[in-house]
């Protein structure tokens, strides 16, 4: 199931998207009274069950017009992310100079763990705050995201599956300056706007095989990343493991995988996002975003 989140009004509502046939259903009123995504999730045991029987009985208007929103615009704590996780991006990052503050080439013994701020959430088309005067050297990186269902502490490789509800994008943004100068990543991971996520929201029933999905960035229409998933250097279990090892995850929390080679810094010399400069994530199955930086 493709689930969104939607703005009508003042007022955030659920929807349930028909990709294939460009529609969308508001499902707000199949929920208990002002419950968001997030909720969802949370009680998916219950709710997952309801929209399945029901979301289809429901008008249909086009997808096409509706302003959609970050599937969780507010995440309850700040996102997760992997840094070096693609070998070819290890690379291009160790060559860059960029790599603070232990420069290597060298591919990551144990998963390099960072975090988003809550507040540098945006919707899968919204504006990029370029933020001059902060940073001068703006960079993309698209990734999967992982949603977390049933939260838990000490969970195995075996088991990590069950706490995945399913699946969606994140462009982790990047002020490589700010990365570089902090010697420490959250500053420049974190700037507001940096991490637009969605359109949706997807259960994990609806991908047969995370591994075989592609993760792809182009810039201004010229491809820049892409990579499957199969190709990460620690997977979406040995995340889960490590991450619950001493920290309880609870439902909803998002896990951004890591980045494929192909991003600004790639170059020689770098390539650095500027006003007007359009960036586009695709996933197998997951939708597009598709953000402008202003
Ligand atoms: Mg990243």
């Amino acid at each position: 199931m493709k689930l969104v989140t939607f703005s009508a009004g003042s007022s955030r509502r659920v929807g349930v998207v028909d990709a294939e046939a460009g529609v969308l259903r508001d499902v707000s009123e199949l929920l208990p009274a002002g419950a968001g995504l997030l909720e969802v999730i949370e009680q998916w045991a219950e709710l997952g069950p309801v929209l399945r029987e029901r979301a289809s009985g429901l008008p249909a208007r086009p997808v096409e017009g509706v302003e959609l929103l970050a599937p969780i615009p507010v995440p309850r704590r700040n996102i997760f992310c992997v840094g070096k996780n693609y070998r070819d991006h290890v690379l291009e990052f160790g060559r860059s100079g960029y790599d603070q503050p232990d420069r290597s080439e060298d591919l990551p013994e144990y998963p390099v763990v960072f975090s988003k701020a809550t507040t540098s959430v945006t919707g899968p088309y919204g504006d990029i705050d370029p933020h001059h005067g902060v940073t001068a050297e703006l960079d993309y990186e698209a990734e999967l995201g992982v949603i977390i269902g049933r939260g838990g502490r000490g969970i195995s490789r075996e088991q990590a599956f069950e706490h995945v509800w399913g699946y969606t994008m994140i462009d982790d943004f990047t002020a490589r300056d700010l990365q570089r100068t902090h010697k420490q990543w959250l500053l420049g991971k974190s700037l507001d706007t940096h991490c637009p996520m969605g359109p949706y929201a997807v259960s994990a029933d609806e991908i047969t095989d995370v591994t075989a999905l592609m993760v792809e960035s182009r810039v201004n229409g010229e491809p820049r990343q892409s990579a499957p998933v199969k190709d990460l250097i620690f997977d979406i279990p040995e995340l889960i493991a490590t991450l619950s090892a001493g920290i309880t995850l609870l439902p909803g929390d998002l896990i951004a995988t890591g980045t494929p080679a192909g991003v600004g810094i790639g170059f020689d010399p770098p390539r650095f996002m500027v006003s007007g400069d359009v960036v586009e994530v695709s996933i197998t199955g997951l939708g597009t975003q598709r953000n402008r930086i202003a």
